[in-house]
């Protein structure tokens, strides 16, 4: 925890800033182990100050790193902010992407003059991306959590069950498990359903001959795992098995191309190329993969409009899919760590076309 702060330090530095204010809870908790809804943190060269109300006093006292100065104010915990800066501490960097408009006014009337806030989202975000060997090891449990209660699912059959029982079986499951929930609500989307790649479960039972995405993932000491399979829900047809293979090829050109250096683009382009050759560009809708940590999307973003170039020690999903509407959808999701040649997967349930009753 006092090596996050430090190396927020030496990020403050480049981007010009004498201290930051934290204010999103999941950057709070990295920095700090703090896992209440209310806490904020003010880092700087000199400053380690992480302020909370009366209610966390306690659960601070135990999660809080102790290299934090830790205070108890207000509920409004921006009133707060000007007691903890140091005199030097001009170019104060704050959360724009995390502070409301009003918010920000307070803060500002708040504060004394001399002080500048300047907007400067993202700077945790960038160190959450490259993830310390602990926290590799908290995402590979929480994922073969999951994986172990997808092929217990499986076993039981889903042909004649609805997708919400399948989800809330799913789900019921990795708590059983010890997870401490399911990462994200659970997708299980059945035959045309499956065309909606956010698709909620319904009432509606999976009929015998449909293929089922299933996408979901366990939240495990803080850490999320996210995964997705493809399965026929008993023998499907063989405009479906071809859909699936074409994913399938364009899922493992993906994984192939995963190395630190990669930029999220031309990850991106590898599997949207493939998919693109085989004639169904126009069904490929979402980004290839997003980064997972304590947030199941997080930085970086592998896509055709990212920025970003993969490193050693990132997260991310490799997730192509193909989505025909009022037909059928097929999405195929790893999860893996990327390597200085490659990248290691964390989840591994097969990637064969699966048929289950
Ligand atoms: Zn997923
Ligand atoms: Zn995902």
């Amino acid at each position: 925890m006092r090596a996050r702060a430090e190396r927020l330090t030496e990020l403050l530095a480049d981007a010009e800033l004498d201290a930051l204010l934290v204010t999103d809870p999941v950057n709070v908790r990295y920095l700090t182990g703090f896992s209440g809804s209310n806490g904020v943190v003010v880092v700087g060269p000199r400053t380690r100050a992480f302020l909370t109300d009366f209610r966390y006093v306690e659960q601070a006292a135990a999660e809080v790193h102790a290299s934090f100065d830790r205070r108890r104010a207000a509920r409004d915990l921006l009133d707060a902010v000007a007691d903890v800066l140091a005199p030097g501490e001009i170019r104060l960097g704050f959360e724009d992407t995390r502070m409301s408009v009003r918010e920000h006014a307070r803060l500002r009337r708040l504060l004394p003059a001399r002080v500048e806030l300047v907007a400067a989202s993202g700077l945790v975000e960038r160190l959450r991306a490259i993830k310390e060997p602990e926290e590799i090891e908290a995402i590979h449990a929480a994922a073969k959590l999951a994986d172990a209660a997808c092929e217990r699912l499986l076993r039981d059959g889903l042909v004649g069950r609805t997708e919400r029982e399948v989800a809330v079986a799913l789900e019921h499951d990795m708590r059983e498990r010890g997870a401490e929930n399911a990462s994200f609500d659970t997708i299980i989307a059945a035959g045309p359903h499956g065309a909606l790649p956010h698709a909620r479960p319904r009432n509606v039972p999976i009929r015998r001959g449909e293929l089922v995405v299933i996408d979901w993932g366990a939240r495990l000491d803080g850490y999320c795992s996210d995964c997705t399979r493809t399965v026929a829900a008993g023998p499907v047809d063989e405009a479906a098995q071809r859909i699936y293979e074409i994913v399938l090829a364009a899922q493992l050109a993906g994984l192939e191309s995963v190395r630190a250096g990669q930029t999220g683009k031309a990850a991106d382009a590898v599997a949207r190329d493939a998919i693109g050759a085989a004639g169904h560009g126009e069904e490929f809708g979402h980004g290839l993969g997003h980064g997972v940590g304590i947030d199941v999307h997080e930085a970086p973003r592998l896509s055709q409009r990212s920025d970003d170039t993969l490193s050693a020690g990132n997260v991310v999903t490799v997730e192509p899919g193909i989505y025909v509407p009022g037909r059928l959808g097929v999405r195929i999701e790893d999860l893996v760590v990327v390597t200085a040649d490659g990248c290691e997967i964390l989840t591994g349930m097969s990637k064969r076309l699966m048929v289950v009753d």
